[in-house]
C-alpha cells in the first residue's frame, strides 16, 4: 500500500484521537455538572439526574468503543499491517479507509460479523 496514503491516514487517526479524548473530557465535565447538581437530600429528583448520567456513560463508551479501533488502526500502520483485514487478510479498499480509518475489516467480513452479532 502507498506509504503516503498510509501517512494521511495516521494523521487523521491522530486528529480522531484527540477530538475523542476531549469530547470525553468534556462530557467528563457535563457528567460532574450533574452530579454536583444532585442535592444529597432530595431523593425524589436524583432518578432523573440517574438518566443524564446513563446517557452520558452510554455516548462515552461508545466513544471509548471508537478510540480502541483507532489504536488497534495505529497498532497496525506500526506492524506494516494498516489496510489488510483482520479476518481475511485481504486489502481494504482505499474509499473504505478514507471513510472510516479506523476499518480494521474488508466489507464482506464486516457484513458476515453484524450478522453474527445480532
Ligand atoms: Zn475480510
Amino acid at each position: 500500500m502507498d506509504q503516503i496514503f498510509i501517512e494521511e491516514m495516521r494523521q487523521s487517526l491522530e486528529d480522531l484521537r484527540k477530538n475523542i479524548i476531549s469530547s470525553l473530557v468534556v462530557s467528563n465535565e457535563d457528567f460532574k455538572k450533574i452530579a454536583e447538581a444532585v442535592e444529597p437530600k432530595d431523593q425524589a429528583d436524583s432518578a432523573s439526574d440517574d438518566i443524564d448520567r446513563k446517557m452520558i456513560e452510554a455516548i462515552g463508551s461508545q466513544e471509548v468503543k471508537r478510540l480502541k479501533l483507532i489504536d488497534s488502526a495505529l497498532t497496525r500502520i506500526q506492524q506494516g499491517r494498516y489496510g489488510l483485514c483482520i479476518q481475511c487478510g485481504k486489502g481494504i479498499p482505499q474509499d473504505r479507509l478514507e471513510a472510516i480509518p479506523y476499518a480494521l475489516m474488508c466489507v464482506e467480513c464486516k457484513t458476515i460479523e453484524e450478522r453474527r452479532n445480532r
